[in-house]
């Protein structure tokens, strides 16, 4: 009887958690709400909520303390939710860990969307550890990490090690949007000047050679001024 998701909500606007509360609650979740930073800490650590929907800019601290504190020692997903102006807070939350964002306004399924998909990726992680050493699929794309091939139905995808080595690691976090600071750390190991224009030449090809086109369903998303996320289509 007991067995819903339990979402934290920290969110300071009456209306907005209003309506994400009624939102998630019709969509089968159990929702506990928080105010402020301070707030938002006591219920966490009372309710261990399965996913937080975290707002930054909150009364007391900005919502990203919330977000250190919590990954000290939690993998508990969080979605954040920004204003659109925030681009640099987004990016910022994403390398500390935070798990996706949501613009506000924001459509209420593409939220539920989202909502669903960060509750997975922690399922996901829970039940089979650290990814590689299988495989990848999504879709037609499969990732075959033992033996560094890609396909695309029954063709295989020619990449050069770099290539290779940033779809895999998009791949580990499919579903979560990968900032260009984290994708470049961690092919690379260092930011240079040249580092974001090499990603994107890069990731150019990859999608190229994945046949990804503006406007159909791609394999992997460019999130403007972000980052890029691989898509998980077997929803
Ligand atoms: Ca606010």
């Amino acid at each position: 009887m007991n067995n819903k998701y339990k979402i934290l909500i920290i969110e300071d606007e009456e209306n907005i958690n209003n309506l994400l509360k009624n939102l998630l609650e019709t969509n089968g979740y159990q929702v506990v709400c928080a105010k402020s930073c301070a707030g938002g800490k006591m219920l966490f650590a009372s309710h261990r909520p399965d996913l937080v929907i975290l707002d930054l800019g909150l009364p007391d601290y900005d919502g990203t303390t919330f977000l250190k504190d919590v990954r000290k020692d939690s993998l508990t997903p969080v979605i954040v939710l920004s204003a659109r102006t925030d681009e640099k807070d987004k990016v910022n939350a994403l390398d500390m860990g935070a798990n996706d964002y949501v613009t506000k306004p924001f459509g209420s399924a593409e939220f539920v969307a989202r909502v669903r998909s960060a509750l997975r990726i922690s399922r996901r992680s829970i039940d089979e550890g650290k990814l590689p050493g299988g495989k990848f699929k999504s879709g037609e794309l499969e990732i075959d990490y033992d033996a560094r091939r890609v396909f695309v139905g029954k063709s295989e995808v020619t990449l050069t090690q770099t290539e290779y080595n940033i779809i895999a690691f998009l791949s580990e976090h499919s579903g979560k949007v990968m900032t260009y600071t984290s994708i470049i750390r961690d092919i690379w190991g260092y930011n240079d000047l040249n580092s974001t224009k090499k990603l994107q030449v890069n990731m150019a090809n990859i999608r190229k050679k994945l046949g990804d086109k503006p406007g159909k369903s791609n394999y992997i998303v460019n999130e403007l001024g972000v980052g890029y996320r691989m898509c998980d289509k077997d929803e």
